[in-house]
């Protein structure tokens, strides 16, 4: 393969991954919010029940908790579309199957090199 149709073929495969898709980062942080959320509510839960408040405070909490499921059962459904794009559409090394999409700056001088990043096969002509 040479060099230009390397470069043809990754930022084709970034460009398919990218389409319709929610960064990664945006998931990561509706799993934290979620990580900090969830026990701060289950603690005001367990003072409403000890405390015997209003029901509306109660159901206002028990809410505030369905929410917070909902949200990391939507965040854990656009992971997983995330990564099946990833895995569908990833311009992959012929030798080790691995991706060569989104590379860091170490990987892009293996690969201006023209080796494979991860099992230092050469993948581009030079
Ligand atoms: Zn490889």
């Amino acid at each position: 393969m040479t060099r230009e149709t390397f470069i043809n073929k990754q930022s084709e495969a970034e460009k398919q991954i990218r389409q319709h898709c929610i960064s990664f980062g945006l998931i990561y942080a509706v799993w934290l919010a979620m990580l900090i959320a969830i026990p701060c509510l289950l603690a005001f839960a367990y003072c409403s029940f000890y405390f015997h408040t209003k029901f509306v405070a109660r159901a206002v909490i028990a809410g505030e908790l369905i929410f917070c499921v909902l949200a990391i059962l939507v965040a854990n459904h656009f992971y997983k579309r995330n990564v099946l794009r990833w895995v569908r559409y990833a311009l992959k090394c012929p030798s080790c199957r691995r991706s060569l999409v989104f590379l860091l700056r170490w990987q892009v001088e293996e690969i201006a090199e023209g080796r494979c990043p991860h099992c230092q096969e050469t993948i581009v002509d030079s």
